[in-house]
């Protein structure tokens, strides 16, 4: 029987950072698992024109950089730290896999296998290929990084009908079959929908043959709030309007409308207030080219896309001929209820500070490092579950800010956050008489435990 000290189900993102920053603090053997072929999760599906909405420079695992940190120099997002196509992450995961995981010896990695159960430190793990079942030692723990799952286009199913004869297809194949349409109808009002929106503009479609399902609005982030290095003065700026709003505002709606003021939070259409917070980030070209596509459908939730024919909750619409309805409707990330994240014999990774999935998955490899106590280690990693809405949206701020105090009191944590990649706020202290991230840090910290009081009242 193969053995290790750690399964970790899933080799996306999570599991590779939280293996890798295992293996860098300790001497434990890690043996990750997935489903799929290769590493890298659901980067390995995605659409071919799919890339990261934050900056490469804090995305990955903390050993090795992805990307060179190159500012990007023409386009809609002109300005701002380069973000890797999905290919790149592909690429780099796998460089991560040879060069970072497997050449420690440490580390082994099996694709095409499907966790099943475990008890008692053995594992059953099914090969997926032949079916044949394996049963894995597990002397320390199994670690869960697939709690938070991502739904993604290619794997999830839509949850309306879909007529065989109507023309439909999910966003993956929107390069492909878009030459022999003349209308667009996409639906989602999230981050897929965003882009396969911007593609069809950048492929010179007229906004006026687009036709948007927006059954919610959705607030996004500016994306110039969250430009590290050189530009880490707008991540402290973004925090510290984050933090007055949340210590000023009334309402929930108050909160986002200050935060909306001060250019935070930016909606579509400003006519409607939205009801959707995921943390998905925006800039202002690609926000203003959006604006462009006004024929918006609101008319509820699709229920079927029939041949001719979209029905919703709220109506129906016709399909014109030449039409293609595009898919853009999976979730992203899970929304799975939050759970102690150390327990016996068992780790289930989850969100701890929002917008950084690796920076927390590293960390959560360094708390298990360096822990012995699962009480302790819990008091240091309080789950953080995502956001959906600007209600969870408040309650996600306020427990970042919780821990963030928890982790600055913890000597050996505030080193390894100070020092680590994924650090969205990586170099902070080398900048601190830089004016504009003096102020910045001076505001966060006035109004910080006003807002950390406040914002639970409000949500
Ligand atoms: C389109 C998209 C773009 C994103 N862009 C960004 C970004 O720019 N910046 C950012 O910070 N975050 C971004 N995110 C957030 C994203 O959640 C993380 O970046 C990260 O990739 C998620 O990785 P994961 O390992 O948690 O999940 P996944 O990538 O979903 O990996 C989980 C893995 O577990 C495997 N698995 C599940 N069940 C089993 C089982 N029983 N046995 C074996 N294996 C199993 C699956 O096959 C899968 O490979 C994005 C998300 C999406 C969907």
């Amino acid at each position: 029987m193969k053995t290790t000290d750690y399964l970790i189900i899933g080799a996306g993102a999570s599991g590779l950072a939280f293996a890798d920053t295992l293996l860098g603090e300790s001497d434990a053997e890690v043996l990750l698992i997935d489903r799929r072929a290769k590493v890298g999760g659901h980067w390995r599906d995605a659409y071919s024109f799919v890339r990261l909405h934050s900056p490469s420079a804090y995305y990955g695992v903390d050993s090795l950089p992805l990307g060179q940190n190159r500012i990007i120099a023409s386009g809609r997002n002109t300005g701002f730290y380069e973000q890797a196509t999905g290919a790149e992450v592909c690429a780099y995961f796998e460089t991560v896999r040879a060069s970072r995981l497997e050449a420690s010896g440490r580390a082994h990695f099996l694709a095409r296998s499907e966790f099943l159960d475990h008890h008692g430190g053995t594992a059953s793990i099914r090969h997926t290929g032949s079916g044949e079942i394996e049963q894995i030692g597990v002397r320390r723990r199994v670690v869960d990084a697939r709690y938070q799952e991502a739904s993604v286009p290619a794997t999830h199913v839509p949850s309306y009908a879909v007529d065989p004869d109507a023309a439909f297809a999910p966003i993956g194949m929107l390069p492909g079959r878009a030459g022999e349409h003349r209308g667009f109808i996409v639906i989602g009002a999230g981050k897929t929908a965003v882009d396969a929106c911007l593609w069809l503009l950048d492929a010179g479609i007229d906004p006026e043959r687009i036709r948007w399902v927006r059954p919610r609005e959705m607030w996004f982030t500016d994306r110039a709030g969250m430009q590290p290095l050189d530009q880490v003065a707008s991540i402290i700026n973004g925090l510290a309007d984050d933090a007055q709003a949340g210590a000023q505002a009334r309402t929930l709606v108050d909160l986002c409308h200050r935060l909306e003021d001060v250019g935070r939070l930016m909606r579509i259409d400003s006519g409607i207030e939205p009801t959707m917070y995921r943390g998905t980030m925006l800039s202002l070209a690609e926000l203003s080219a959006l604006r462009q596509i006004d024929n918006v459908i609101r008319l509820g939730h699709v229920k079927s896309v029939e041949a001719g024919r979209l029905r919703l909750t709220d109506g129906d619409v016709a399909i014109g001929p030449g039409t293609l309805v595009v898919d853009c409707s999976a979730r992203g990330l899970a929304s799975s209820p939050q759970v102690p994240i150390f327990a016996h014999d068992t780790i289930t990774l989850q969100q701890l500070r929002h917008n950084s999935p690796t920076f927390n998955a590293a960390l959560l490899g360094f708390i298990e490092a360096h822990g012995d106590d699962a009480a302790e280690k819990n008091r240091m990693a309080p789950p953080n579950p995502y956001a959906s809405t600007p209600r969870d949206m408040a309650t996600m701020f306020t427990r970042t800010w919780v821990s963030e105090r928890l982790w600055q009191g913890q000597p050996d944590i505030r080193r390894w956050i100070e020092h680590s990649r994924l650090n969205l706020l990586g170099g902070l202290a080398l900048r601190m008489e830089d004016a504009a991230v003096k102020a910045a840090a001076g505001r966060f910290a006035t109004h910080v435990a006003t807002a950390v009081a406040r914002l639970p009242q409000l949500a």
